[in-house]
């Protein structure tokens, strides 16, 4: 029986030029948009937390599949649509 052979060089989707897509996301937020509301800490902990001014002070680690129902949580509840999700 025929098998999926996983290459050292299998590491995921390719871009148009050949190279490898990462599918990692990670939390952003856009600094001049953000007016310190702290609704983020509140609803994605994970990744969040704030400031002595109430500032998110995002953890920049890859959101995992697990977490990101909460980002998208975050990201929608943002009053100023400072938060996205960002693919590095
Ligand atoms: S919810 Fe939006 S506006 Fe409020 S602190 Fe977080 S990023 Fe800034």
């Amino acid at each position: 029986m025929r098998g999926v052979v996983a290459s050292a060089d299998d590491r995921g989707p390719r871009t148009a030029g050949g190279g490898v897509m990462s599918l990692e996301e990670r939390l952003a937020v856009d600094p001049i948009a953000c007016d310190g509301h702290g609704i983020c800490k509140e609803l994605f902990p994970e990744r969040v937390r704030l400031d002595d001014w109430g500032y998110p002070i995002i953890d920049g680690r890859p959101v995992s599949p697990r977490l990101r129902e909460h980002a998208k949580r975050a990201i929608a509840a943002c009053p100023t649509l400072a938060l996205k999700l960002e693919r590095s």
